[in-house]
């Protein structure tokens, strides 16, 4: 193959580019790099220049920070209790030593002495001023210093599996380099003129060229606004169709009466709904009611009442001869929203079933001809009721709590189990920000309970280190002999499972220890005991025949016992924001006074401290939320990994660019108000860029 950069356009495969060839090829695949053009839009993650660079003698201890000079030594050393590997760094103020105590016979291999590299890491001071196990990107010799030469140099996303094929910051440098001069014939521009005139946005060839070699701060920033603002403007017109798509084709099952079961069960339920609740009823009325499937999120902080509604709602789809399917993401959690559900509609004659991945043999054959010939009305169970071999005679609407393991592929799965789509309402209590959702969820309409039910008194949040542990058991001890029970939750962490369950199983024996019996009686569950354990450890517990329940994160919804006042988290710095809104919420259901304690050891990252003092200064789910949202960026936010962004964003941030989001959705509804079909021929472009990026994910049906 002829290597002509004169024959190549933004298809060209890879390989054909110098440096690259067929094995970087395989590599840069894995990554989605097949062709020029996805080189062109694989980003820079951050770049290295005068506002970024630190002189070593700035450097200040804990700070993180990014130094840049030359290789001055290297060398294996030897530490108390084995070998590590040491590199110093010298700029032109002072010199850094950085050292690897993991992997060090490999990265002392990495580096040559006078070479040019930068470095990024911690500071501490050990010895001098070093840095451990710092990130690194070699530099080229005309790339030494650009603190005086005012160059910007851009560092790529790396991994071990490129830089082992030679794929570093420096290569993808070199490679970029050698089809940016073609940058006009590669990309041609997809946005309408009149978006980027008023919008003043900087045309895409530029924008390309200069996201990877900026000529200075300033066309940066405006590379940067034009490729942020692309893809937010994409997303937000592909959720405007997809809606506008929903609306068009789907003529939904239309639920003219509300049938005498919701007037039986309205009554049954022990309390008054609360104002918010009824709202929000009236709305999901109002879908049910038209002839346009139902999509619908709904809100609401935890132990607001969203199983209450969820069952009324479904009370109507049985009422008028539908069947209902309700999901939960976990088997436990499908198992006690069985229970809630089952204890009011056996008292209105609905039969209900369980269906999981452990009901297996006859029972499951029976199940399953239940929903097939329509015997069953209502189904709870986890992802097992999408799989295939689960056929409903009549679904005519589907709940779905917690949809942060739900996304838009599963709701069509779902679509396609019966003729005429069910509605679907999907519920979470993880108080995405009401502006982000919205966005995030273009293609559903929101509902949002905003109002607890009377008479909770806003939990007392308390924040104890270690050390302070006596104290907190005499607390425990207090509220036990008034009567109240107690949580006391340890995290779960996948990755070091073994460990955790070794913290949880010393905790158990130490809470016993100090709370003996026949004093006082301890319940645990954990995720590895049987189901029936599980329920029996649960049952004693929401009884009363325990005072306190020691567990897992198996906790973290759906367990209802108003008697609980005191939920004592452990190690509270290990858990996200939301998992400790999500814990705190078990308890402040009874009349009682209740309280979240957060234990943590001293050493808390900055982050984890804001994290805890957010929980101690609110109640306010929301808040909490916005909170979350700063400090993780919303890919990490609960409730948003599968929400109905299309593709993976590259270089705009949810989190950081929120308010940019809200504006381009105006923009994006404005184009569509004057051409929903994007028939017209300014718009032609765009619609040729919107169908290459959506591929699979997207009917096009709608605009063709
Ligand atoms: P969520 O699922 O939103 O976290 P639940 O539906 O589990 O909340 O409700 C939490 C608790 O509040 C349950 O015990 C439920 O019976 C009770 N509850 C629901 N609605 C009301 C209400 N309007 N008034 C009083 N208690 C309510
Ligand atoms: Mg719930």
């Amino acid at each position: 193959m002829p290597e002509s950069s004169i024959s190549w356009n933004k298809e060209t495969d890879v390989q054909f580019i110098k440096g690259v060839g067929p094995a970087r090829a395989e590599v840069l695949n894995e990554f989605g790099i097949q062709t020029i053009e996805d080189l062109l839009y694989y980003f820079p993650r951050r770049y290295l220049d005068r506002s970024t660079i630190i002189p070593i003698n700035r450097l200040k201890v804990d700070q993180e920070a990014t130094v840049v000079g030359k290789v001055m030594a290297k060398g294996m050393k030897r530490g108390r209790r084995r070998q590590f590997f040491e590199m110093v760094v010298q700029d032109s103020t002072g010199i850094l030593t950085c050292r690897w105590f993991r992997g060090a016979k490999w990265i002392s291999k990495a580096f040559k002495v006078g070479e040019p590299i930068a470095v990024s890491g911690k500071v501490t001071f050990f010895n001098g001023l070093s840095i451990n196990h710092p990130d690194f990107d070699q530099l080229g010799k005309h790339e030494a210093d650009p603190v005086n030469t005012g160059k910007i140099i851009p560092l790529y996303p790396g991994s071990e599996k490129l830089k082992r094929v030679g794929l570093d910051s420096r290569r993808f440098r070199k490679i970029v380099h050698t089809i940016l001069p073609k940058i006009q014939a590669l990309a041609s521009e997809y946005l309408p003129e009149s978006v980027r005139e008023q919008e003043h946005l900087v045309d895409i060839a530029y924008a390309l060229k200069n996201i990877h070699e900026p000529e200075d701060e300033d066309a940066l920033g405006r590379s940067r606004r034009r490729l942020k603002f692309e893809e937010f403007f994409f997303i937000e017109i592909m959720l405007a169709l997809r809606k506008y798509h929903f609306k068009q084709m789907n003529k939904g099952i239309s639920y003219e009466d509300l049938g005498s079961l919701f007037e039986q069960l309205y009554r049954l339920l022990p309390f008054d709904l609360t104002d918010a609740q009824k709202r929000v009823i009236r709305e999901i009325r109002l879908d049910m009611k038209s002839e346009q499937t139902m999509h619908r999120l709904l809100q609401g902080d935890v132990g607001s009442g969203k199983t209450a509604v969820a069952m009324l709602i479904a009370s109507v789809a049985i009422g008028n001869g539908y069947q209902v399917a309700f999901m939960a993401p976990t088997e436990i959690l499908a198992e006690q929203h069985y229970r809630t559900i089952q204890s009011y509609f056996r008292k209105i004659k609905v039969p209900v079933a369980l269906l999981t991945g452990s009901i297996k043999g006859n029972d499951r054959k029976s199940i399953l001809n239940g929903l097939k010939y329509g015997d069953i009305p209502l189904v709870v169970g986890t992802h097992a009721l999408i799989q295939e071999g689960v056929e409903f005679d009549s679904l005519g609407l589907a709940i779905i709590d917690e949809q942060h393991r739900f996304g838009v592929a599963q709701r069509a799965r779902l679509w396609a189990k019966s003729e005429q789509p069910p509605h679907v309402m999907v519920m979470t209590a993880t108080p995405i920000p009401r502006t982000l959702a919205m966005t995030l969820y273009g293609d559903l309409e929101v509902s949002v309970i905003d109002e607890l039910p009377p008479g909770r008194k806003p939990v007392q949040t308390i924040h104890y280190y270690d050390s302070k542990r006596l104290m907190m058991f005499g607390f425990l001890k207090k509220q036990i002999a008034l009567g109240r029970q107690v949580y006391i939750v340890y995290p779960l962490i996948k990755e070091s499972e073994k460990m955790d369950y070794k913290d949880l199983e010393d905790g158990y024996e130490s809470i016993v220890r100090e709370f003996p019996p026949p004093q006082y009686a301890v319940s645990i569950v954990h995720g590895k005991m049987k189901p029936e354990e599980k329920d029996i450890s649960m049952r004693y517990f929401s009884e009363g025949q325990t005072n306190i329940m020691v567990a897992t994160t198996v906790i973290e919804v759906g367990v209802d016992v108003p008697n609980a006042s005191v939920m004592v988290i452990e190690s509270a710095e290990r858990f996200g924001l939301s998992q400790l809104h999500q814990l705190r919420g078990r308890v402040g259901r009874g009349a009682d006074q209740s309280y979240c304690i957060l234990m943590s050891s001293y050493k808390l990252s900055n982050e984890a401290r804001k994290r805890i003092e957010t929980m101690v200064s609110t109640n306010d789910g929301f808040e909490i939320a916005e909170t979350d949202l700063k400090l993780r960026g919303p890919g990490n936010l609960e409730g948003t990994q599968q929400s109905g962004i299309p593709f993976d964003l590259k270089i705009a941030n949810l989190g950081k660019d929120g308010q940019l989001l809200q504006y381009v959705r105006n923009i994006a509804i404005d184009l569509l108000d004057d051409d929903p079909h994007l028939e017209k021929p300014p718009n032609q472009l765009l619609k040729k860029q919107l169908s290459m990026l959506a591929k699979d994910n997207f009917n096009w049906s709608v605009i063709s």
